[in-house]
């Protein structure tokens, strides 16, 4: 838990956020920007800044997150759907807290 991060306090309940799923590792919920019809964001409940501060201890929460997504997709009704994980400033990355994106629906996404 990281006092000023936002995600941490969607994590914990303290600020509000449209859940899809939760577990004792996981929270998932909506984007609050979305990029297309559905767009979710799967995050890890422990405080990991970015894939650039993983290690090999966290192997398993990461495979963990990526399989969530298709299964989480079809849920939604999704038929196909785009991953992306911002990486560093310089990535595109906003939110310090690491997340996997999933989103789709609606046309067929452009390729950039
Ligand atoms: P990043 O650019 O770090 O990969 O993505 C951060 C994402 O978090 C953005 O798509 C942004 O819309 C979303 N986001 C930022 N603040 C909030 C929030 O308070 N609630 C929710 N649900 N999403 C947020
Ligand atoms: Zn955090």
């Amino acid at each position: 838990m990281s006092a000023d991060c936002i995600f941490c306090k969607i994590v914990t309940g303290t600020i509000p956020s449209t859940q899809i799923y939760a577990d004792d590792d996981v929270v998932v919920f909506k984007d609050i920007n979305p990029l297309a019809p559905v767009h979710f964001l799967i995050v890890p409940r422990e405080h990991i800044e970015s894939l650039a501060s993983c290690d090999a201890s966290h192997q398993a929460l990461l495979g963990k997150m990526l399989l969530l997504a298709p299964k989480l997709a079809k849920e939604q009704g999704l038929a196909g759907f785009r991953t992306m994980i911002n990486t560093g400033r310089e990535g595109g990355q906003e939110v310090f807290h690491i997340h996997v994106h999933v989103f789709g629906g609606g046309t067929t996404l452009p390729k950039t």
